[in-house]
């Protein structure tokens, strides 16, 4: 694996180390491309700011010191910078004007909430009871993301959790799987997943993914240091390949975002 693209930086409040650091131990396992995808900062129009994401504020000192390490390491590393991004079909324009207007040069879709579900007061909002329909909502949204053609994949497309009926699961991630390999944008296998022995990865997720023969890559989600480079997470999601027989294509192919006219 020469790759990685899902790192996060000591911003968002829950991640520790040096950049340099991050940077020095994925050259140390073999990554020749990296990208940071910091969880990007995001102002709701009332001012609120959740706090698992980068504070606005930290955005100058994001971009000056990871196009510093750029510099420095050009012969050893391809370094990209770019945010991780949930899709908010109202916020969507808002969100990805900012992230071109800070300087981001790629985005990967983490949809950790529907109904930006982050913010306290939309979570007493309405919705509905069905946990089906929320399902559905989810895979719409990422299929959304999918088609608007900025992200370059989906970060743990397995987030959601769903207890419900195992036919309609299996409708829905056939659809999102659908999409995936339609528009040629890689699953993740989530390592930090993996790593942490949360509910992801879903194996019932990857065994569609694997018999809808959707493109997967893999994905570090570093929050540490020690996790800039992570084997033994590697060789488990390659037994998983194995098993499923999942259509892993390696190193993703990253989808530029372009500057804005206000871009630093
Ligand atoms: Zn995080
Ligand atoms: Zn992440």
């Amino acid at each position: 694996m020469d790759y990685s693209y899902h790192n996060h930086t000591w911003r968002c409040g829950h991640a520790s180390g040096t950049e340099q650091e991050y940077i020095e131990k994925a050259i140390g396992g073999g990554i020749r491309h990296m990208g940071f995808s910091e969880h990007i900062p995001f102002r709701f129009p009332d001012g609120y700011e959740s706090s698992y994401r980068a504070p606005v504020e930290s955005m100058e000192g994001y971009f000056q010191v990871l196009r510093d390490l750029r510099e420095r390491y050009r012969d050893r590393l391809e370094l990209w910078i770019g945010f991780e991004m949930e899709y908010y079909p109202e916020y969507f324009d808002q969100m990805l004007w900012n992230a071109r207007t800070w300087g981001g040069e790629y985005l990967i879709l983490g949809q950790h909430f529907i109904y930006h579900d982050e913010h306290p007061e939309s979570a007493g909002a309405p919705r509905p009871m069905d946990p089906a329909e929320n399902l559905k909502e989810y895979v719409s949204c990422v299929i959304s993301a999918m088609e608007s053609g900025w992200f370059s994949y989906v970060a743990h497309p397995d987030v959601y959790r769903f207890a419900g009926d195992e036919k309609i699961y299996g409708r829905e991630i056939r659809r999102l799987c659908e999409a995936s390999r339609r528009l040629e944008i890689p699953l993740e296998i989530n390592f930090l997943g993996i790593r942490d022995h949360r509910h992801y990865p879903n194996l019932d997720f990857w065994r569609i993914v694997g018999e809808e023969k959707s493109p997967v890559t893999f994905g570090m989600d570093a929050h540490d240091v020690s996790s800039a480079y992570d084997a033994a997470s590697l060789e488990k999601a390659l037994g998983m390949v194995k098993r499923y027989g999942l259509n892993y294509i390696g190193r993703p192919r990253l989808r530029p975002l372009g500057k804005t006219f206000y871009s630093a």
